[in-house]
């Protein structure tokens, strides 16, 4: 089944409408053309499979509206089509279905849908809201994933710099490394300042040019820079020491890129703190780390053989205080046998002087208790290494309870507290990202209590923790209505299981704002719910700007209409008086008949230009009806060059046309299409050069006819052709500024053209080159019967001239 393109527009909302049944595509297309300032351009699938091939191709869709009961495919499985194995799908997406059954409602937002309707209690304005509501939230969702990823990149780029052994360089290549793709940039410079306050030395670099780097260089040390530098997006954060010294500097360039924006600049300066952490580190065990690569050259054997080690045994003679080690205790303290004497005194010596004290008061303990004891302390080596051990053990008595010998284990836990130190830094990482974000971070437990809220939270709810934190909505939210609705929104995700985009309103001492909210269960280890966490962003501004900007196009449109109608009435006096000065016979007085003439011609183009501007608002508004009948593309043409005659004529310029045949026909609104063509032969006219050609040229496709419009004048630069179809939009050509108009014709054009299922062009090679505006629009099957055949003598090329043509109108 043939995809049917209605209307492709570059400034308006692409929907894929999936939906077989004809009459409720029609209905999707009248709701949402009706009474609303937007434009649509609709693609439509009948099936479940033909939306997948839609969705598929290049072009991207703003939204897809998609019927519950395919003919062929579960609504699910067209979802996790979409999601294509990923958590979103790929555009949002608005479930429609007939029962309004509300079982549904849960299965298909888990499947990925943003938004549902019931057709039955669809209007023009629910439904707006539910693609408005889908395309906001897949956008919030879209971002809150890249949120995410971005916490993994730094949690990835944080434990990446814990690892010891590396220079300034390093790091600064570990980080360039890690998050290039992020950046999208292909530059990075490293500049280190010394504590001397002189200028920045450049450590290390990748890519730019010198120039780049020069300026790179020359950047004011100690504030953040976003912007362009010898022509590339860049970004520049100083790298502060502990103490707010500023010891360094990283720059960020992309050839690729535009520019960067202030979430960069946030996440680049986070980046940084962890470069200069590292670099810190990096300095304090610069020295250290000299006399242990030493040491540890020295004790390479004794290394191999503790490679191996895993818990050494020990046992202490109390009477006689001879200690016996196994081979894993030689190998974890680093000694050979010759350098430990056996006795609990040699083994002190091995101890951190820091941790000796702790040390035996835990072993006396212990024997004392009759007790077991676990302690974990630091050893030193003989090369100077230090480790952390865990030493285990316990005491046996005689008869009277006097303690004889001590037994235990130890183990070196080095490795392992490193883990650990890991863990609870990714962990503080975690922590600190949800306090300084601005979005609200929050959970609840089963009964709708905040059981954490981050400090946005508490900023936006104006409360201390104390009555948020165990409180429900119903606590903090003064507004009963929000408060049901709030709580009405935790059941029912907690209920369903599934994430959920929520739009939910609070008011407090600073007013009603709107948030966007993201909530989704929480589960305990078996996967049972047990809570709910959100993340909501405040979007107040956002809404607020857009009915502005809404209000600010409806009052143009109005300007515009009103501005049409009050110029049509004076237009009309103009014309009565025109007509009763003569009826009194005034026109045989020649001057005075030039004066008619002359006003005659500035009432007609005025008239043109109020019928412009008002059937430019109509499509603009998506008002403009078409009446479609089977037209004849040759008799259309022909309407239209006699339309432009006049200013053919007066521009003595020459009509060359050739017509594909048989004639082409097409189911169009012949006043339209011949106001489409008039307006590009008018424009060729005028921009044309005078005694030039003009030439119009149509071609037939498979379903298809190309028509085009072509002159050899002023030309159009490059740099303009995308803007001409704007509404008010001319082209500048310095000197020879304007010849006239306002720039509506061409907007019109587009607009009439996107009617009719078709699109227009402009190609020109340049000032003085000409212009070519090509029109493509949807044609009807030839007649079978050879029925639409020209007589013989027309089939071939045709050919206008201004001569000919005003010859015939004498005749
Ligand atoms: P106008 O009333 O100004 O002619 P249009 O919307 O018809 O308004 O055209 C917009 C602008 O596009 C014109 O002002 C002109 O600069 C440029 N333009 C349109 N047609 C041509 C053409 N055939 N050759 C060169 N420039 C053209």
């Amino acid at each position: 089944m043939p995809l049917r393109q209605l209307v492709v527009t570059r400034a308006t909302l692409k929907v894929l409408l999936i939906e077989d049944r004809p009459e409720d595509r029609a209905e999707i297309r009248r709701l949402l053309l009706a009474d609303s300032d937007r434009r649509y351009e609709f693609v439509e699938a009948e099936t479940g499979a033909e939306g997948l091939r839609a969705a598929a191709a290049p072009a991207e869709f703003d939204c897809v509206v998609l019927d519950y009961d395919l003919p062929d495919m579960d609504c699910v499985a067209v979802l996790s089509a979409l999601r294509g194995g990923g958590k979103l799908t790929a555009m949002p997406v608005v479930v429609l279905n007939s029962t309004n059954a509300r079982e549904m409602v849960g299965g298909v937002l888990r499947a990925g849908a943003m938004d549902y309707l019931g057709k039955g209690s669809m209007n023009p304005e629910t439904l707006v809201r539910a693609i408005e509501n889908a395309i906001e939230r897949h956008a919030l969702q879209r971002s809150l994933l890249q949120s995410v990823a971005r916490q993994g990149l730094l949690l990835e780029v944080a434990s990446a710099l814990m690892a010891d052994g590396r220079d300034k360089a390093a790091i600064a290549h570990l980080v360039f490394d890690k998050v290039r793709a992020y950046f999208d940039a292909d530059v990075c410079l490293n500049f280190h300042v010394d504590g001397q306050g002189g200028s920045p030395r450049l450590v290390d670099g990748i890519g730019g040019s010198q120039a780049f780097r020069y300026e790179a260089q020359a950047l004011p040390t100690d504030v953040p820079f976003c912007g362009a530098l010898a022509g590339l997006a860049c970004i520049a954060q100083p790298l502060r020491a502990h103490n707010a010294r500023v010891i360094g500097r990283f720059v960020l360039a992309s050839t690729r890129r535009e520019a960067f924006f202030t979430e960069d600049t946030e996440f680049l300066e986070t980046l940084c703190h962890y470069i200069a952490f590292s670099w810190e580190r990096l300095d304090a065990g610069a020295e250290r780390r000299e006399e242990e690569m030493l040491a540890r050259e020295q004790a390479h054997r004794l290394r191999l053989t503790m490679e191996a080690t895993a818990t050494g045994l020990w046992d202490w003679d109390l009477s006689s205080d001879a200690v016996h080690w196994s081979a894993e205790c030689y190998a974890i303290h680093g000694v050979r046998e010759d350098e430990f004497d056996g006795t609990a005194k040699g083994f002190e010596r091995l101890v951190h002087p820091e941790d000796r004290e702790r040390v035996w008061r835990t072993v006396n303990g212990a024997i004392e208790r009759r007790d077991t004891y676990e302690c974990a302390f630091r050893i030193l080596r003989p090369d100077g290494a230090q480790r952390w051990v865990t030493n285990r053990g316990r005491a046996l008595y005689d008869a009277a309870g006097r303690p004889l010998r001590m037994i235990g284990t130890l183990v070196d836990i080095t490795e392992r507290r490193q883990t650990e130190l890991d863990l609870l830094q990714a962990n503080a990482l975690l922590s600190a990202v949800g306090e300084h974000t601005s979005d609200l971070i929050f959970t609840k437990d089963l009964a709708g209590r905040m059981t954490y809220a981050n400090p946005a939270t508490l900023r936006a709810l104006g409360r201390p923790a104390a009555a948020v934190i165990g409180k429900t909505s119903r606590d903090w939210c003064e507004d009963k209505a929000e408060a049901a609705a709030i709580t009405a929104n935790d059941r029912r995700v907690m209920a369903a299981g599934g994430t959920e985009t929520i739009e939910e309103m609070f008011t407090s001492a600073g007013g009603t704002r709107t948030f966007l909210s993201v909530k989704s269960p929480l589960r305990d280890a078996q996967g049972n719910v047990v809570g709910l966490c959100g993340i909501s962003r405040d979007i107040t501004e956002r809404r607020r700007m857009e009915e502005e900007l809404r209000m600010q196009k409806r009052r143009k449109n109005e300007f515009i209409v009103t501005l049409g109608h009050e110029l049509r009435s004076p237009l009309a006096t103009i014309v009565l008086a025109m007509h009763m000065l003569r009826n009194r016979g005034l026109e045989a007085d020649a001057d005075l008949s030039q004066v008619f003439g002359i006003v005659d011609r500035q009432v007609h183009q005025m008239d043109r230009l109020t019928g412009d501007l008002l059937d430019a608002s109509r499509v603009a508004n998506g008002k403009l009806e078409l009446r479609r009948e089977t037209l004849v593309l040759d008799e259309v043409l022909a309407q239209a060059i006699e339309t432009a005659q006049p200013h053919i004529d007066l521009a003595r310029q020459r009509v060359e046309v050739s017509l594909p045949h048989p004639q082409v026909r097409l189911s169009a609104d012949p006043v339209r299409l011949v106001q489409v063509f008039a307006n590009l032969l008018n424009n060729a006219t005028k921009y044309g050069k005078r005694g030039g050609t003009v030439t119009v040229r149509a071609q037939r496709g498979d379903d298809a006819v190309l028509v085009q419009v072509q002159d050899d004048g002023i030309g159009i630069p490059a740099g303009q052709l995308a803007r001409v179809f704007d509404l008010f939009s001319q082209v500048e050509y310095g000197e020879d500024r304007s010849r006239g108009g306002l720039g509506i014709g061409l907007s019109l054009t587009r607009g009439l053209v996107e009617l009719h299922g078709g699109t227009i062009e402009a190609e020109s090679d340049g000032p003085g080159c000409g212009s070519r505006f090509t029109v493509r629009l949807p044609c009807l099957a030839p007649c079978a019967d050879g029925a639409g055949h020209r007589p013989p003598g027309l089939n071939a090329a045709l050919l206008l001239d201004s001569t000919r043509s005003a010859g015939a109108k004498e005749a």
